[in-house]
């Protein structure tokens, strides 16, 4: 594969840094990250048809069906800074977005991390209520438990990164993942790294493993 064209769809749990890989990856291969909500941003802004009729559903605060999102990701990586490959990150990855996808040719990249430690990431997190910094109670502690090193603000556990959160929205990851991952696998287009290690040497490793081919 020329990496010039790399048109690649990332697809990591919660917890996995999803963003922060994409980021690096694209950087390193001169190409945009892009997320379904540049991919909105961009339908709205530019006025389409298409974004519309997804301001329609987003008034009335219901979901958009898949095609409409697939529809949405699919023009916005067909814009002119997308014509020499992309990166594409999602958390919520679904068959129709990838269908609509693999008949450009791409390669899925499944960041695998496993649930305990996904949960151990995401239950630590410490948010300052002053400047909204995030701290982990491991990987990332303040000087003095529960004050922000920063900005001496009191820390808060926030509701999305309580356990029982966190549970859900991985299994909710799951639920939708799994489908589209076997389908991927089946077409031999998966990708899986391991997404324990920090995310600049998972995109070192990535940008490797597809210059080889
Ligand atoms: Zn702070």
């Amino acid at each position: 594969m020329a990496l010039a064209k790399a048109r690649l769809v990332l697809i990591g749990s919660p917890g996995t840094e999803t963003a922060e890989v994409a980021g690096h990856l694209a950087a390193r291969l001169g190409l945009p990250s892009i997320s379904i909500r540049d991919a909105i941003q961009s339908a709205v802004r530019t006025g389409s048809e298409r974004g519309d009729e997804l301001r329609r559903f987003m008034n009335a605060e219901q979901l958009p069906p898949p095609e409409l999102i697939a529809a949405i990701v699919r023009r916005r990586l067909g814009e002119p800074d997308a014509v020499d490959g992309f990166v594409y990150w999602t958390e919520f990855p679904t068959l129709s977005v990838m269908r609509s996808l693999e008949t450009v040719g791409i390669h899925a990249v499944e960041l695998v991390l496993a649930n305990v430690e996904a949960t151990r990431r995401l239950t630590g997190r410490r948010t300052c209520r002053g400047c909204g910094m995030i701290w982990h109670i491991e990987s990332s502690p303040t000087l003095v438990e529960g004050v922000c090193d920063r900005c001496g603000s009191a820390l808060f556990h926030r509701d999305d990164d309580a356990p029982a959160a966190v549970a859900h929205q991985l299994s909710v990851y799951h639920e939708h993942s799994g489908p589209v991952l076997v389908h991927c696998r089946a077409a031999g287009f998966l990708i899986s790294v391991d997404a324990t290690r920090p995310a600049e040497e998972i995109a070192a490793e990535l940008t490797g493993r597809l210059e080889r081919g």
